[in-house]
């Protein structure tokens, strides 16, 4: 059977299917005969033990890694063992003949109903945690697997609805031949992640779930977005010549890693590494002229509280100390949308179109912001640090943020404690602040440009959901027309810019922004060496010529065309 999506991240491999599959069990309403009660509570009893164990197990394979995370699962284990929950299970199990599954959705819901309410947001967060374990418990009744990505013991394709960043922030890499989603976009943080990781990825693969079984074997071209299953053995014949050709041109590209950016005709184009944490791709530092975009959100997902200061000192001291006197942008905290605080009740912003993000979100929430801003000054010292902030769409925006900055370098003077010269930066994502990036690049230092959300915000298509990918178009001529206004006011203004969304390392795409005069681009790691190897072929008078002509045209379709066929 052939199934098809679309490519986010290149490549061919075979290899089998793992479901990841963490929907939320809602059990039914259902009640016992007399006798089948003793069962029910047994079995009540027996996956409370097999929890605690599962508890403790994860609890001490994070205890050196992330001691954090590791105390939340010390705290579930002590909910697993609450005194008022297993007196009431039992007793409704016994009494009410409620069956075990329902008895404890129900006694579990009545708690987090009741901690949701509460006015003190440290015990209404502790809601989640009784969220968790609640999954848990259901999870072993119905006995089905662990549905953690961290635990995969050999290479897999992982299969899932969607995948979000707390889900790809703990997965081995090496374990992941390729992902395969129902839902998302090519630029949406799944894909971003894939790529940069150089996993094959194919998203928005309509009913996905309901096509593969778990451990099937799978023929998947990600670079054509197809997938064959149960493939015969002609095609695994075919499929594994393809991927040995996709390895050697990545070998080719390879050769590339170590040289500098530099087109044939001798002009050095500035690359950048998109960073999504601390420790991974530590190595890629010294093929790099910068850290283009380090996203801090990292930091702060898939886990109950927020880091402290001291924690993210800690972090981005760790990374400015790695980049040395290479420029460091420091992206604040882009939490809203798909990437959403466990910790915070802001699920209603959950649409990747939502506009409570980024500086937005901070402006809501002052604290968060300063503790960041606070951690990333006292870390300043340490390297050379670009702040950059996120979601700007006014020059309103960038005064009140720039004030807000500014507060905390006095706080930390008054305090004595050291800042060293840094730079302050936007990013250029939302259509308002591009249209008007003459007047932006006169109140900045530096800004670079987020092709994701710009394309979702000026065609007005949500970056994540693959139902409207027709009408998220990378390659509308808006998009080269405006990147091409923003570059130009922020290269008379004589400040840098960069890009850093996608587009900056699409080989189709690159000779274009070097046309249109970008000098910067920042990428996930995986594309530093095709980029350079694009770039070493280039002439900067072929890339305007190539430019131009893009501009001419019409439509996304026209331009895509064009690309392929130049
Ligand atoms: C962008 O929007 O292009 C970008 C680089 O930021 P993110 O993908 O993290 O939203
Ligand atoms: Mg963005």
């Amino acid at each position: 059977m052939n199934i098809t999506g679309k490519s986010a991240a290149p490549g061919v491999v075979l290899g089998s299917i793992y479901i990841y599959n963490k929907k939320f069990i809602i059990p039914k309403e259902s009640f016992l005969n007399r006798d089948e009660r003793q069962s029910h509570l047994d079995r009540y009893l027996l996956i409370k033990e097999q929890a605690k164990t599962e508890l403790e197990e994860l609890k001490i394979s994070l205890q050196k890694i992330d001691p954090a995370k590791a105390e939340i699962f010390g705290a579930h284990q002590e909910i697993v063992d609450d005194i008022t929950i297993n007196e009431e299970i039992p007793a409704r199990i016994l009494s009410d003949l409620w069956s075990g599954d329902w008895a404890i959705f129900q006694v579990y819901e009545t708690i987090i109903t009741v901690l949701k309410q509460t006015a003190d947001s440290l015990i209404s967060e502790r809601s989640d945690d009784f969220d968790d374990v609640r999954a848990l418990l259901l999870r072993l009744w119905y006995g089905q697997k662990n549905e953690r990505l961290s635990s995969l013991k050999d290479p897999v394709i992982i299969a899932a609805y969607d995948l979000k960043p707390s889900d790809t922030a703990s997965f081995d890499k090496n374990k992941v031949l390729a992902i395969l989603t129902e839902t998302g976009g090519v630029t949406s943080h799944s894909a971003i992640i894939a790529k940069s990781y150089g996993i094959p990825a194919i998203l928005g693969i309509e009913g996905l779930l309901s096509l593969v079984k778990q451990g099937q074997q799978a023929a998947v071209n990600a670079t054509e977005g197809t997938v064959i299953l149960d493939p015969k053995d002609d095609i695994v014949t075919e499929y594994n010549i393809k991927n040995k050709d996709f390895l050697r041109d990545r070998e080719e590209a390879f050769t590339y890693m170590d040289k500098e950016g530099l087109t044939s005709c001798g002009v050095k184009i500035d690359i950048g590494i998109n960073l999504s944490d601390c420790d991974s791709e530590n190595d890629l530092k010294n093929y790099v002229d910068m850290a283009g975009l380090f996203r801090t959100e990292f930091l702060f997902l898939g886990r109950n509280t927020l880091p402290s200061e001291e924690e993210q000192f800690i972090s981005y001291k760790k990374v400015l100390e790695n980049y040395g006197q290479k420029p460091f942008v420091l992206r604040t905290l882009d939490i809203g949308a798909d990437k959403l605080l466990s910790c915070m009740d802001n699920k209603s912003d959950e649409s990747p179109f939502s506009t409570n993000r980024g500086i937005r979100f901070c402006f809501n929430n002052p604290g968060i912001f300063k503790t960041q801003i606070r951690a990333a000054l006292r870390a300043s010292v340490y390297g050379n640090l670009w702040l950059m902030l996120p979601m700007i769409s006014s020059l309103d925006c960038i005064r009140k943020a720039k004030k807000l900055i500014s507060d905390v370098c006095l706080e930390l003077e008054k305090e004595g404690i050291p800042v060293a010269l840094f730079k302050t930066g936007i990013m250029i994502e939302v259509p308002s602040i591009a249209l008007i990036s003459a007047f932006a690049a006169k109140e900045v230092d530096f800004a670079s440009i987020g092709s994701n959300d710009l394309c979702q915000y000026v065609c007005a298509a949500d970056r994540a959901d693959s139902a409207d990918a027709g009408y998220y178009q990378s390659y509308h001529p808006a998009m080269f027309h405006l990147i091409k206004e923003v570059t130009g006011s922020f290269l008379q203004e004589g400040k840098p810019i960069s890009i850093c969304g996608e587009l900056g390392s699409d080989p189709l795409v690159v000779p274009v922004l070097i046309g249109l005069g970008l000098r910067k681009l920042s990428m996930g790691g995986a594309s530093i060496a095709p980029v350079k190897r694009t770039i070493a072929s280039l002439t900067i008078e072929k890339a305007q010529q190539i430019a131009q002509e893009v501009l001419q045209l019409q439509t996304a379709a026209q331009i895509e065309e064009y690309q392929k066929n130049r």
